[in-house]
């Protein structure tokens, strides 16, 4: 049974590059009228509220997105993440934060269609709440990594997956492996964005070679650490693994990067990682 609930952690240091990245892709995408397809294979709920109790915890917020609302020296791609979640806070104080299903639908256009898989019963059932009756959406109750490869070739012939698993089961490292080379195979030109936790960094090693060996081309790796490598002090670092990314994006992380190791790394000790694992 699945325990992972991402409220605990809304709005944390994962989340400022995760969303990023995601923005930064579907405006890419944007550029062309043409209809686009969004599948988000682990949706989570849609949007959380950082006056619950569960978010109060252990105010992961404190040390993610809150570090930026008010700042003024932000690099580009992170000015038009906080200008989002500002938006979706009615320009007021930071009470909710999007996830990932959220930012999606509400940056994206009527002719684009969104594929949101959750597997969590609680989670299902707020994310269909949250999207009852809006146009060109789907919410499906499945597996996500399953139910995505079956919508592919989208129909629009131009999309992108976000695969955001809670690694909660520890085969999902190969499983997204697995899933991602299954998914290049029937629609090799569409953009993959994988996130993935450093907890153990043997385990993001291997993920690294396993990616690599598949034999998908055109993948880059952006990564932000808050604080050094450990075992056992849970997740000092995390990163976004993209397959057929915007030209744009790595240019746009050489600048978002280095100020948010900066800014959110715990004295002194943030880190960040910019690699082309597989070229074009
Ligand atoms: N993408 C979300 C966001 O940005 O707000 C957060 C997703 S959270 C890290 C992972 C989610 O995946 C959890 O809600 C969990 O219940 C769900 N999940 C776990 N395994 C799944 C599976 N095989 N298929 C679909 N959802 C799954």
């Amino acid at each position: 049974m699945l325990s992972y609930r991402h409220i605990f952690h809304a709005g944390n240091f994962a989340d400022v590059l995760k969303h990023s990245v995601l923005i930064h892709i579907i405006d890419y995408l944007k550029k062309k009228d043409k209809p686009l397809c969004y599948i988000d294979t682990h949706a989570g709920p849609g949007k959380y509220p950082l006056d619950n109790e569960f978010a109060l915890k252990n105010r992961e917020f404190d040390s993610g997105i809150s570090q930026l609302y008010q700042r003024d020296d932000l690099p580009p791609a992170i000015a038009h993440y906080v200008a989002l979640v500002k938006e979706l806070n009615g320009a007021g104080a930071l009470k909710s934060y999007p996830g990932s299903p959220l930012i999606a639908q509400h940056l994206l256009r009527k002719q684009d269609h969104l594929f949101l898989c959750e597997l969590h019963s609680t989670e299902i059932t707020l994310l269909t709440k949250r999207f009852k009756g809006v146009r060109g959406v789907d919410i499906i109750h499945a597996d996500g990594l399953k139910h995505g490869l079956g919508l592919l070739p989208p129909s629009q012939h131009r999309g992108l997956v976000m695969i955001d698993p809670s690694y909660e089961i520890k085969q999902d490292y190969r499983l997204v492996v697995d899933t991602l080379t299954a998914m290049s195979k029937r629609f090799a030109s569409g953009t993959y964005a994988l996130w993935y936790p450093v907890v153990e960094r043997d385990r993001i090693n291997r993920l690294e070679k396993a990616l690599i060996a598949t034999g998908i081309k055109n993948i880059q790796l952006f990564e932000l650490g808050i604080r050094a490598d450990s075992s056992g002090l849970g997740m000092t670092a995390s990163g976004m693994i993209v397959i057929n990314p915007p030209f744009t994006l790595a240019a746009e992380m050489e600048r978002a990067l280095p100020y948010l190791s900066n800014v959110l790394g715990e004295n002194n000790t943030g880190s960040y990682r910019i690699k082309t694992l597989v070229h074009e």
